[in-house]
C-alpha cells in the first residue's frame, strides 16, 4: 500500500498547487464619480505562457431575458503581463478581448461608464456606486470556475459596501466562490441605512438585511422596515418553507432617490429594489416591488425553469414559463399585500382588475398563448430596437397574463376542490423542484397540478385552455364567489382605440390603433390626422370628446383622416369601450352573503401563524 500512497501524494503535490493558483482579482476605483466612471483592473493569476485568455463583457444579466450588450460602456482597455509589459489585444467580436499570456498572469484594465442605477445596469455618481456585476465586470471564459476577489478604493469615507458577495476581514474586500455566484451578487456602495432581522421557519433561519440608500429621515426607514417584515413573514407562510440562503443571509439593496431608474431585480440571495418614489409618499408602492422580488427567491431563483439553468451570459435567455415565474409572482405580490393588511380589499380589487381587463379585452390573446408570450421576453424585457412593432395588438405581458392565470387558477381550485388552493400548488412545486433545486419543465408544472387534485382532465383543461391555449377564465363568476364584482368601467361609451394628441391645430393619432377600436376599422393608423367626424371639422381633443358624447356604440360614424399625405373617408360602426374593472360588492352597493364573506376571508386573510 505504501508505494501507491507515495505516488498519489507526489501527484497531488504536482497538481494541486498549480490549479490552486488560478484566481481572478478585481481592483475598482472611482476617480471621477461626477462623470459616472470607474477604473477597473482585472488580474487573472495562474495562466500558462502561450495560453489564450478570452475576456468578455456579459451580454445579459440574471433576471433579464433580452440582450443588453454591456460592452458598449467599456473603453480605454489595455492588457499587461505581470511585469507591466503591454500585451496585444485581439477583438474577435464586439463583446470580447483576446489576450495571449506570456507568463503566469494577465492584467486587463478598462474604464467603465455607468449612469443608470436600476436593476440591470450600473450607476456611478457623487452619491453612490450601484454596480450590477454583469454591467460592470469583465470575465474570462477560461477562469469561470475559479475563486474571485474584488477590492474597492472608495472616494468617500462615509460609503459602505452592501452586497451578497462573501465578506472578508477588510470591509472593502469581498470574495465569490466562482463566476456564476459573482455575476448574481449585485453591489450598492453608498452612505446607506441598514436594518437587519432574523427570519425562521422549521429548522432554518436567515438574516435579512434591508439596505436603504435614501435622502429622508431614518423614521421613514423604520416604518418601511416594519412593513417589510410583515411582507417577508407572509411570503414564508405561502410556502410554509424558507429557502436556504447562501452564507445564511438575504439582502435587499434599495435605492430611493430622484436620480435612479426604477426597477426591481431578483437574485438568489439579494435583490435590487430601486425607485424615484421617496419612502415618505411612496412606501406602499415601493413595498410592492420588495414583495415581488422577495417572492422570487422561491419562484424563479430556486423553483426554476429548466430553460434558464444555467443562465446564459453570452446569448438571450428564452423560456415558455415566465407566465409562471413572473406572472404568478405578480399575483402573489397583490395577494400578499392584501394578506398583510397593508392594502385593503378595494385596493386588491383594483390591482387584479388591471390584469383581468388586459387578458379579457386585449386582442393579443388570440395571437399567442401565455407560454408563447413568455418566449417573447428577449424582445420586450427592457430590450431596445428602433423599428415599430404591432405589439399593442399582438402582445400581452407575461406578468399580466400570468397574474390573471394565477388568479383564475386559485379561484377555480378553491371552487372545484374545496380546501385546495394555489398556495398548496406552490408548496407542492417547492417540495418537488424548489427545495431540491431540480429545474422544472412545462410538463412538470402540468403533472404537479394533476398530482395536487388527482384529476387528469382538470389539469389538462387548465393547461390546454388557459396556458397553452387562447381562452380566458370566467372571472365574473369566479370573483363573485368572493364578493368581487367585475363590471364595465364606462357606460355605453364609444371606443376609438388609440392614444390621441393635439398637434398643429388638429388631432393626431399618437400611438398604434387597437384592432378592437373604431379607428382601426376605419383604416386609421399611428401618425394619421383626424380631420372630420360625421362631416364636422375636428379641431381639438375637447371638441372631439363633445362630438363623441352624441355618438353611441353601434352607430355608424363617418371619419375623414389624412394618412401619409392623402385624405380618406370611412364609414364604420362605432365600437364600445369594454374596459373592465373589479370592485368589491360593498363598493358596488351590492349585498355580500355569509358564504361570500367566508370564501373571501379564507382567500385573503393572513396565513402567518
Ligand atoms: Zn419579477
Amino acid at each position: 500500500m505504501k508505494p501507491v500512497l507515495g505516488i498519489v501524494l507526489a501527484l497531488s503535490i504536482l497538481v494541486i498547487p498549480a490549479s490552486a493558483q488560478r484566481e481572478v482579482t478585481y481592483d475598482v476605483s472611482f476617480p471621477r464619480p461626477e462623470h459616472h466612471e470607474a477604473e477597473i483592473s482585472m488580474t487573472v493569476d495562474g495562466t500558462r505562457s502561450g495560453e489564450l485568455v478570452e475576456f468578455r463583457m456579459s451580454r445579459t444579466s440574471p433576471g433579464r431575458y433580452a440582450l443588453h450588450e454591456f460592452a458598449k460602456n467599456v473603453y480605454s482597455v489595455e492588457a499587461h503581463d505581470g511585469s507591466g509589459a503591454i500585451l496585444d489585444i485581439e477583438r474577435p467580436n464586439p463583446h470580447q478581448w483576446n489576450v495571449v499570456a506570456t507568463g503566469n498572469k494577465v492584467v486587463l484594465r478598462y474604464t467603465l461608464f455607468a449612469d443608470r442605477a436600476g436593476g440591470t445596469y450600473s450607476g456611478i455618481d457623487r452619491t453612490h456606486a450601484h454596480l450590477n456585476i454583469p454591467a460592470t465586470f469583465m470575465f474570462a471564459r477560461q477562469f469561470s470556475d475559479v475563486p474571485i476577489r474584488v477590492s474597492f478604493s472608495l472616494p468617500n469615507e462615509s460609503w459602505k459596501v452592501a452586497t451578497q458577495l462573501v465578506p472578508t476581514a477588510n470591509e472593502t474586500v469581498f470574495t465569490a466562490p466562482d463566476l456564476y455566484y459573482f455575476l448574481d451578487s449585485p453591489i450598492e456602495i453608498s452612505d446607506h441605512d441598514v436594518r437587519s432581522w432574523n427570519v425562521e421557519m422549521g429548522d432554518r433561519s436567515t438574516t435579512v438585511n434591508l439596505v436603504v440608500h435614501h435622502a429622508e429621515s431614518e423614521v421613514e426607514v423604520d416604518t418601511y422596515y416594519d412593513m417589510a417584515r410583515k411582507v417577508v413573514d407572509e411570503e414564508v407562510a405561502v410556502f410554509e418553507a424558507l429557502p436556504e440562503n447562501d452564507y445564511g443571509t438575504y439582502t435587499f439593496l434599495a435605492d430611493y432617490l430622484p436620480h435612479v431608474a426604477g426597477d426591481g431585480m431578483e437574485h438568489r440571495n439579494s435583490t435590487y429594489i430601486v425607485s424615484t418614489r421617496p419612502l415618505s409618499t411612496g412606501a406602499r408602492r415601493n413595498l410592492g416591488t420588495l414583495a415581488h422580488e422577495y417572492f422570487h427567491q422561491w419562484n424563479v431563483e430556486r423553483l426554476r425553469p429548466s430553460d434558464l439553468e444555467p443562465f446564459d451570459f453570452e446569448e438571450a435567455n428564452m423560456t415558455g414559463e415566465l407566465w409562471f415565474s413572473e406572472g404568478f409572482t405578480s399575483y402573489y405580490t397583490a395577494l400578499v399585500m392584501r394578506r398583510t393588511g397593508i392594502n385593503s380589499d378595494s385596493e386588491f380589487a383594483s390591482s387584479i382588475g388591471g390584469a383581468v381587463n388586459a387578458v379579457v379585452n386585449l386582442p393579443g390573446r388570440k395571437y399567442f398563448s401565455a407560454r408563447e408570450m413568455s418566449m417573447q421576453a428577449p424582445f420586450v424585457d427592457a430590450a431596445r430596437s428602433v423599428d415599430p412593432t404591432n405589439r399593442d395588438n399582438t402582445f400581452i405581458s407575461y406578468y399580466t397574463f400570468g397574474n390573471a392565470i394565477g388568479l383564475g387558477l386559485d379561484l377555480t381550485l378553491r371552487s372545484a376542490f374545496p380546501g385546495t388552493t394555489l398556495d398548496h400548488y406552490m408548496q407542492l412545486l417547492w417540495r418537488k423542484y424548489g427545495e431540491t433545486e431540480i429545474p422544472f419543465t412545462s410538463s412538470d408544472l402540468r403533472n404537479a397540478l394533476y398530482e395536487l387534485v388527482n384529476d387528469r382532465a382538470f389539469a389538462d383543461g387548465i393547461f390546454d385552455n388557459y396556458i397553452e391555449g387562447h381562452e380566458a377564465f370566467d372571472y365574473s363568476t369566479l370573483l363573485a364567489r368572493a364578493g368581487f364584482h367585475v363590471r364595465q368601467r364606462y357606460d355605453n361609451r364609444p371606443f376609438l382605440g388609440a392614444q390621441l394628441e393635439e398637434e398643429d391645430g388638429g388631432v393626431i393619432v399618437a400611438g398604434p390603433t387597437l384592432e378592437t377600436g373604431t379607428l382601426y376599422a376605419a383604416g386609421v393608423g399611428q401618425g394619421d390626422t383626424i380631420v372630420q367626424l360625421n362631416q364636422t371639422l375636428v379641431t381639438d381633443l375637447e371638441q372631439l370628446g363633445a362630438l363623441l358624447d352624441d355618438i353611441a356604440p353601434g352607430d355608424t360614424v363617418s371619419i375623414t383622416y389624412t394618412q401619409r399625405g392623402d385624405t380618406y373617408t370611412s364609414s364604420v360602426p362605432v365600437a364600445e369601450n369594454m374596459t373592465l374593472e373589479v370592485v368589491t360588492f360593498e363598493d358596488a352597493g351590492m349585498e355580500l352573503s355569509e358564504t361570500q364573506i367566508a370564501f373571501r376571508n379564507e382567500w385573503l386573510r393572513s396565513r402567518v401563524k
